[in-house]
């Protein structure tokens, strides 16, 4: 939105030639479903400044929330138990010299002003819950209502969506966007494709008085408290003077149906390393999102009639060096050039967007995914074999043993109890939490600022509950109580034997994980009403 303003007032740094007029009958607006924009925003993160660089080459002297210093000490470690071993060379993917380590939601709070002043309408507390449609092409977006309650009957406060008009509609929902997900089906934009695969990211940020380490210092693990099997690692960053961010990257694809990430961070946490950096601190914040790992033979085509699809709703993630916000920025300035080009043209057919894809694929966008095509599913046989993979993907330029590599959805992947355990039924794992150094998701969930309307209907929504309160007992042990990463599936006892499932959907943090993962394919994620969900501030 803001390289488009910028472009349409003759002023922007696109590639697309001199802009038509002046752009003041250009109307150009972003609808954001948190209360403000930031509140949503969670990501590790370390930013790759390149298309910051090109979007306001002087974004330096405008006082971003950055440290001064970017990156200057990365590590990687291996983890046992109680100790750790350096890793003697940092691969270069992981070398994030000249990055800036951030916090998305403070950084999408700096740049929603500038975007405002560049003449863009911003609408926080929007969900866009439908795609409008004429002759097949995409024609706006209709908002959720707000004011239904739980029963469904319209409250005193009611007020009904809206529908947006628009002469294109961009995507931009973050990872399993439900716009997206409907839009990829009907205009089967996945034909041909790998289908997305995904990790989980669960994070924790942590105010340290007394911090050993300093901002931008970057530390990824591997290997414990997660096993060789497991696609996956921690991470340790510190954003600010005293500000902590630590996190576990788990992938989906895991066959474990009880995989816990919320749990696995807390064990993390509490390695003597891990705990002695946390030592004297505090918990400050808490959030979750999955992440679109399934790399560049999984990216949908990302346009159709009157619609573009950007950043991580189109997959456009590098997930060897796990960085996406740059991508992201850059798949945004090219559907900017790309409907200036339309607007010139007056013509929003699928021909003319199809131009996105073309600039795209001449762009460095492509050149940094294409070489790493293979590298999430080279994972798929655990770390051992997927190093091994990686060095051959280095030295073939990508390609590997198979060029592309075989893929399936995550939640193909999960087995059964008995087949996971050997044979025989187990119960999922008690975790113990101190409340001090460990925190159940609840008392996690407080720490994200999450808060919801509680009278409204439930925006996850089960399409059959007798799975979750037979079938899915007996086969997979419920395993949303364990991926959720806040606490909304609960498995309640009955009396006289039997479970039910009970949602608390007034926890969800937005992750999305269940639509992705739930292994009969019977939830769907919906916006709530307008603003509910976290409020990250320093995510
Ligand atoms: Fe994530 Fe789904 Fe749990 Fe919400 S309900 S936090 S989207 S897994």
């Amino acid at each position: 939105a803001y390289h488009l303003a910028g472009l349409a007032r003759g002023a922007g740094s696109g590639e697309s030639g001199s802009p038509p007029g002046d752009g003041s009958d250009l109307s150009i607006m972003v609808i954001e479903k948190g209360r403000e924009v930031g509140a949503h925003g969670v990501s590790g993160a370390v930013l790759n400044p390149r298309a910051l660089d090109e979007l306001i080459p002087d974004w330096r002297e405008r006082t971003p929330p950055l440290p001064r210093q970017p990156v200057h000490d990365d590590r990687l470690y291996f983890m046992t138990k109680s100790g750790k071993i350096k890793c003697p060379i940092l691969p270069s993917f992981l070398n994030n010299h000249g990055y800036y380590v951030v916090s998305l939601s403070r950084f999408l709070r700096w740049f929603s002003p500038l975007v405002e002043e560049a003449g863009v309408d911003v609408f926080p507390e929007f969900p866009a819950v439908e795609l409008l449609y004429r002759d097949g092409a995409v024609i706006g977006v209709r908002t959720g209502e707000k004011g239904v309650g739980k029963d469904g009957e319209r409250k005193a406060n009611y007020e009904p969506g809206i529908d947006i008009l628009a002469k294109v509609t961009v995507l931009g929902e973050g990872p399993r966007g439900t716009l997206t997900k409907t839009l990829i089906r009907k205009m089967g934009l996945d034909e041909g494709k790998n289908p997305q695969t995904y990790t989980l990211g669960v994070k924790e940020v942590w105010e340290v008085p007394d911090c050993r380490l300093r901002p931008g210092d970057v530390i990824h693990t591997l290997l414990w408290p997660l096993k060789k099997e497991d696609f996956g690692g921690g991470f340790i960053y510190v954003t600010d003077e005293n500000l902590l961010s630590v996190g576990m990257v788990v992938g989906l694809g895991n066959p474990d149906p009880y995989m816990n990430t919320h749990a696995r961070l807390q064990q993390f946490k509490t390695h003597p390393f891990v705990a002695s950096l946390l030592e004297g601190g505090q918990i400050v914040e808490y959030g979750a999102k999955t992440i679109p790992e399934g790399g560049y033979y999984a990216i949908p085509r990302p346009y159709g009639p009157g619609v573009l699809l950007v950043g991580d709703s189109a997959g456009f993630l590098d997930s060897r060096s796990l960085k996406g916000i740059h991508l992201a920025m850059k798949s945004g300035m090219l559907a900017a050039e790309t409907i200036l080009d339309a607007l010139r043209k007056d013509d929003f057919s699928e021909e003319t967007l199809g131009q996105y894809h073309s600039r795209i694929e001449e762009s460095w966008i492509r050149d940094e995914l294409y070489p790493v095509r293979n590298f999430h599913q080279g994972f798929d046989d655990g770390l051992w074999k997927g190093i091994l993979r990686m060095g051959l993907q280095m030295v073939t330029g990508g390609r590997g043993l198979r060029d592309p590599a075989p893929s399936r959805p995550d939640f193909s992947r999960m087995e059964k109890v008995r087949d996971y355990y050997g044979g025989a039924w187990r119960e999922r794992e008690e975790v113990r939490y101190d409340g001090k150094l460990t925190f159940d998701k609840v008392t996690d969930v407080f720490h994200s600022g999450t808060r919801h309307e509680e009278d409204q209907p439930p925006h996850l929504k089960i399409s059959d509950y007798d799975v979750c309160n037979g079938r899915c007992v007996e086969e997979y042990g419920n395993p949303c109580e364990s991926f959720c990463p806040a606490n909304v599936y609960e498995m309640e006892e009955e009396e006289g034997g039997g479970r039910h499932l009970k949602l608390n959907p007034t926890n969800c943090v937005h992750c999305k994980t269940c639509d992705i993962l739930d292994p009969y394919e019977i939830i769907t994620w919906v916006p709530p009403e307008g603003g509910g969900g976290p409020n990250h501030q320093r995510t």
